[in-house]
């Protein structure tokens, strides 16, 4: 699939009667049957550019909880979000602010 595919049957999908804040989730296919999982990620950083591919990634709840809840970064400066690591990054990848008054971290919805 690619992005415009994707991008087409989501549009379809609104069209077709879907909020366009609807949850989106994996059902991951397997020998048993399927499972269904939510706490999807597309980590779309040109960073790792050229590859020839969008990896979606799929978290247990568990660990996007401890991702979502310390590790994500929201810069009020420029509205970027980007990851905490440890030792905690001193600037917005972005846009340099090392203000981190200026910065949040995003809280879990669930
Ligand atoms: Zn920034």
């Amino acid at each position: 699939m690619t992005i415009q595919e994707l991008i087409d049957q989501l549009q379809e999908a609104i069209k077709g009667g879907y909020p366009p804040e609807t949850d989106i989730r994996a059902d991951v296919f397997n020998d048993d049957g399927f499972y269904t999982r939510d706490n999807l990620l597309l980590d779309a950083s040109s960073d790792y550019l050229p590859i020839p591919y969008l990896a979606l990634n799929v978290y247990e709840d568990k660990v996007w909880k401890e991702r979502y809840d310390k590790l994500t970064v929201h810069c009020l400066k420029c509205d970027d979000i980007y990851r905490e690591t440890e030792p905690p990054v001193e600037e917005c990848p972005n846009c340099g602010n090392t203000d981190k008054n200026k910065t949040v971290y995003l809280q879990g919805e669930r």
